[in-house]
């Protein structure tokens, strides 16, 4: 079976902005491939914009090309391929863009988000089932973590469908997919935030303000956002945070040690993608503490830690990849956090797209005014 689908399509990296002239993503008619076998097709209702994609467009991360952009998206079953147990027809899903075999090393060890046969799809752009299913004029185009979120129908293995049973519209849904996951793991997972803690967050996007949301339901007693607008660090006050540094006019290090008795934060996470934020969020550690590294970077950027304070101070410093989750085991926990009113996206959603105005999304995205704003694909 075969059927076309309209997705948006990157062909070339790095392009000067404004994206609305120069244009990296463009709407085309594919050709999309039914499912095989532990694949299924999914009819996508509505997908999130997150920096992550505009990475990719930045050339930052450089995936094969040409790709169908997202990885953030929830939708519907529409067909299963053989031997699919796990959903049906006509479940409602959203979308694991950390595609998993099941049976490597750290799938058996419960790390599915550093599979390695998954991983390496993730880089080939290519399905962990084996191969792609776009075509465009006959010829091959890639899937964005496995997930290629924008486009109205996808073909995924079925181990990055998750299915869902709780009430939440398919807008919100998406975010279950990266933001919410991506934080909250971090938080819970790797960090294990402690009761009564103080916590630092670099960044207000849509990771920085969930992660506000998963300390304060942690139970930190101080959580510091910092950010360069003023605007998102009013968004995470609304979140939970209990201190605010506006980075664009006071030093983040010496402002984080100051609100916590000169000490530094017990955990500190960084959710910008900037070397130089990453070493802040470092720097901005207490002795004996965490420093979380969320951020995308490319494959050749590097910061340079003072190592006496690694080893002298007894410091962690630890990365995470979609917040180290099960994502089988965890997105469904998170839906019920959700559902029962814990987290409030309302802070988080900024606006909503259609498939052809994602490159004003990625402007306003890259501009800093835009915090998750979401195609709704009908
Ligand atoms: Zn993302
Ligand atoms: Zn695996």
């Amino acid at each position: 079976m075969t059927l076309r689908t309209r997705a948006a399509v990157v062909e070339k990296a790095g392009l000067p902005r404004p994206y609305s002239s120069s244009r990296p993503v463009t709407v085309r008619d594919l050709e999309l491939l039914g499912p095989l076998r532990n694949e299924v097709l999914i009819r996508v209702e509505a997908a999130g914009l997150c920096h992550s994609d505009l990475a990719l467009v930045e050339g930052v991360r450089r995936p094969p090309l040409p790709i169908v952009l997202g990885h953030e998206c929830a939708g519907s079953v529409v067909e299963v391929g053989e031997d699919v147990k796990s959903v049906r027809k006509g479940d409602r899903v959203v979308l694991s863009f950390a595609q998993s075999c099941g049976e490597c090393v750290y799938c058996l060890s419960g790390r599915p988000t550093i599979c390695d046969p998954g991983r390496a799809a993730n880089y080939e752009g290519k399905l962990v089932t084996g191969g792609t299913r776009f075509r465009l004029d006959g010829k091959e185009v890639h899937h964005h973590l496995g997930v290629s979120a924008f486009s109205e129908h996808i073909v995924v293995p079925a181990s990055s469908a998750i299915p869902v049973v709780q009430d939440v519209p398919f807008e919100k849904l998406a975010l279950f997919g990266c933001a919410i996951p991506t934080a909250f793991g971090a938080v819970f997972n790797v960090a294990k935030v402690r009761l009564g803690s103080s916590v630092a967050i670099f960044g207000c996007g849509g990771l920085g303000l969930n992660l506000v949301q998963a300390a304060r339901i942690a139970g930190a007693s101080q959580i510091i956002s910092v950010d360069i607008r003023e605007d998102k660090l009013r968004k995470a006050e609304l979140l939970g945070a209990t201190d605010l540094v506006d980075a664009s006019k006071q030093d983040p290090v010496s402002e984080v040690k100051r609100l916590t008795a000169g000490r530094g934060a017990e955990y500190c996470f960084e959710a910008t993608g900037v070397t130089r934020v990453m070493l802040q969020a470092f720097m901005a550690t207490r002795k004996g503490g965490t420093t979380v590294i969320l951020g995308v970077t490319s494959a050749e950027d590097r910061v340079e830690l003072p190592t006496w304070l690694i080893m002298g101070e007894e410091r962690l410093v630890v990365g995470s990849y979609m917040g180290s989750i099960v994502p089988r085991r965890d997105i469904p926990l998170l839906l019920n956090l959700y559902a029962q009113g814990k987290i409030r996206l309302e802070e988080v959603i900024t606006g909503e797209l259609r498939l052809d105005e994602l490159n004003e999304g990625l402007d306003r995205l890259a501009d800093g005014v835009a915090v998750r704003q979401i195609v709704k694909m009908r």
